[in-house]
This record gives C-alpha cells, structure tokens and sequence, in this order.
C-alpha cells in the first residue's frame, strides 16, 4: 500500500486518496473536489470566452469589404492600361494609313498642279517646243509613278504577343504583414494532437490503467455539476 504514504498536497494532514495527474499531486477527497471544481470553473471561463470569440469571428468573416481602396486601384490600373493598348493601336493605324496613303495624296496633288500649269500654257497659248518636250517629259513620270502606286505596299507590323507578356507579373498582390498568429496556434494544436496521442498530459500510458487513475474519475463523476 503505496499511497499511505502520501498525504493531501493541499491540507497537508489528511491521506492523499487521490492524485491529480495534471499536477502531478495528491489530494484527500474533500481537497480533490475543490481541485476539480476550480479546473471545472476554468474550463468554464475558457468556453465562455470561446463563446465571445465564436461572436467576434462570425462579425470579422461576415464583415467582407467590398469597398477596400484595392478594388478601385485594381480597377484603375484596368482602365489605364486599356487605355495605353487603345492608343497605341490607334497611333499604329494612322501610321499604315499614312504609309498607304501619302503616295497616292502627293501623286494626286502634284498632278492637279501639273494640269492647271497646262491649262494655263494652252489658253496664254505663250509655250515653246521645250515646254512640250517638258511636259511630255512630266506624263512620262506621273506615268512611272502611277505604276509604283498600284504595286502592294510593303508595311510590316511589329507587335508583342500576348502570350509572351507575363500577366500575372503585371498584376499581383502580396499581403505585406507577416503574421505569425495563424501559425502559432497551428503549432499549438499538433503539439496538443501529439499529447492526446500518448495520454492527456503527457504521463506515461499506464496511467489509464493504474487505479489511482481510476479514483479520479469516479471523484469527478460524484462531483454534482
Ligand atoms: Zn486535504
Ligand atoms: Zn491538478
């Protein structure tokens, strides 16, 4: 008989019937209930404050923003660049209508010009045999040029392709806090995972089976909460 040994942690006179494996103590039985009912009452106050914390959390995860500055940033940041890409679409389009065209607007002008010299010349009737020899001369080349013109112009375009441009480098966002919190209670739970794995509070296995363990449990089951 081993535990006659052993007298209350708590009144230090009466015989320890109980031992606490928490503690790691005896207990006579009446120091034993009050050691269970002040565990009780904190497990209490541990659930009440769970209870708090379910309210606050179920707020924080209900209260999602919609209106964070980061949408309208995001937004923004969409609205330039589809502005950029118009631009620069339309700068290329006025460069290959102007590289099509502007031949054909010199060629036009130039030979309004040449014309109204002519007419001029045939109603002064005030020409010489160079004159002709010039204009025939000027004909020949609006001649040459005509030709050039209907010959397909050679325009290459030059373009980035999309899937060459990383997207998501363009665009991301980085959470800037390092926030540990999450983390450390994960760390907490394996912790208390691997416990529960071996016994409650990491005493040796037999413990389940030692009767001391045993007294314990019927003096918390006679314990009326
Ligand atoms: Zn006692
Ligand atoms: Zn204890």
């Amino acid at each position: 008989m081993t535990r006659t040994s052993n007298t209350c942690s708590v009144c230090q006179k009466e015989l320890g019937t109980s031992f606490c494996t928490g503690c790691g103590v005896y207990f006579c039985t009446k120091d034993f209930k009050n050691h269970r009912k002040t565990l009780f009452s904190e497990m209490d106050a541990v659930i009440e404050h769970r209870n708090e914390l379910q309210e606050k959390i179920h707020k924080a995860v209900q209260h999602a923003d919609p209106y964070n500055p980061l949408f309208e940033q995001i937004d923004q940041w969409q609205r330039t660049m589809i502005e950029k890409i118009c631009r620069v679409s339309e700068h290329c389009r006025e460069q290959v209508s102007q590289l099509l065209n502007s031949k054909r607007v010199k060629l036009t002008n130039d030979f309004k010009r040449f014309s109204q010299d002519l007419i001029h010349l045939k109603q002064t009737e005030n020409y010489v045999e160079p004159d002709i020899t010039r204009l025939k001369y000027l004909m020949h080349q609006f001649n040459h040029e005509l030709k050039q013109l209907l010959k397909p112009v050679s325009i290459e375009l030059h373009t980035e392709p999309s899937d060459r441009i990383i997207w998501s480098q363009l665009l991301y966002v980085e959470e800037k806090s390092t926030y540990a919190g999450i983390n450390q209670r994960q760390q907490h739970e394996r912790e208390d995972d691997r416990a529960g794995a071996m016994s409650p509070r990491k005493q040796p296995s037999d413990c389940y089976s030692s009767p001391i363990r045993s007294l314990i449990y019927i003096s918390t089951e006679d314990l009326a909460f």
